[in-house]
């Protein structure tokens, strides 16, 4: 049995994990990112972390085949970061310096390539080999898996379905175009919409829900009040799936993937969303009464997904040269 380590670079913590080459994770660790501590903290903690975690797993860091680093921004197939907004880091060699470090073969992903990765080797899509996977935050994220192994495209940068162009001069969107689907579909779209529907409907129950502070909206409010039988909130709920079906279905429509797997809080709304949604799937697919859409599914392995595909992320580049 050959044994990885994954580590997955989020906005509030850095998860470290050992995982073996099926895709079971079996131990993990975190600690805090603190990006405004710079790089050389950051990259101090991950190699600490990697150690750590080695240890607690009853391994030693020759036992490892490889480290694999889901990175929240661009990176290049030969490990160099290439831009992370939020760490405030730019042509960064990262595979190298802690390849350097720590004596073993380094990879990069991206962070949302690196979780579909995961939920197609170990989670919602175990079964399959091709899913794309959407995760609706405070964007929307997502990474296309095809035949076990990150769709990257021809520079290496993997897909944006938060950013293909929704509607003609729409919504502003938060990286710098019009219409974008996540300015759609995003948990973030969903209360500026929610927002906007209270404004318009003071005696929606939804007042009551955030003790009449608008700022206190959130991605649940609307689904709660709705399943109160609120007209308003009914009607916020039922434009928002309708927003993510068409865009999940025009997806549908230009990659055929077996299987579609979402994720983020507004999945924890299970059937009340996911049966309206594959219904919306369906209605805006292409000729769906005689090629059946895939099914969209809830994401199974929450933020252990990012760790899981990472630690994947050798066992994924080896496929795609057999
Ligand atoms: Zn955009």
């Amino acid at each position: 049995m050959r044994y990885f380590v994954g580590i997955d670079i989020g906005g509030t913590n850095i998860a470290v994990g050992v995982v073996d080459e099926e895709g079971n994770l079996l131990r993990k660790l975190s600690v805090p990112t603190g990006a405004s501590r710079g790089q050389d903290a950051l990259v101090a903690d991950m190699i600490g972390s990697v150690k750590a975690v080695v240890d607690v797993a009853g391994l030693t860091l020759s036992d490892i085949a490889s480290v694999g680093i889901g990175v929240p921004g661009a990176v290049t197939p030969e490990g160099v970061v290439i831009r992370a907004v939020n760490l405030g880091w730019k042509n960064t060699p990262l595979a190298q310096i802690m390849g350097d470090a720590l004596g073993l073969p380094v990879y990069l992903g991206n962070d949302a390539d690196c979780a579909a990765l995961g939920e197609v080797v170990a989670g919602a899509g175990s079964n399959c080999s091709s899913a794309l996977m959407i995760t609706m935050g405070t964007g929307i994220g997502g990474g296309f898996i095809v035949n076990g192994r990150i769709f990257s495209g021809c520079t290496g940068q993997g897909t944006e379905p938060g950013h293909f162009t929704f509607l003609y001069g729409g919504e502003k969107c938060g990286c710098g175009k019009r219409g974008c689907f996540e300015a759609y579909a995003s948990a973030t779209a969903l209360i500026r919409q929610t927002k906007r529907a209270m404004e318009q409907n003071p005696d929606s129950k939804m007042w009551a829900l955030v003790d009449g502070d608008i700022d206190r909206v959130n991605g649940k409010v609307p689904f709660d009040a709705a399943k109160l039988d609120d007209g308003t909130a009914r009607a916020v709920v039922a434009q928002y799936i309708d927003y993510l079906g068409m865009g999940i279905a025009g997806m549908v429509d230009s990659f055929r993937p077996e299987l579609i797997i979402m994720g983020g809080g507004i999945c924890n709304q299970g059937d009340y969303l996911m049966i309206p949604l594959n219904e919306t799937i369906r209605k805006y697919c292409y000729a769906s009464d005689e090629i059946a859409p895939p099914p969209a599914v809830r994401a199974t392995l929450g933020n252990d997904a990012g760790i899981i595909g990472a630690a994947m992320l050798q066992v994924s580049q080896e496929k795609s040269k057999a």
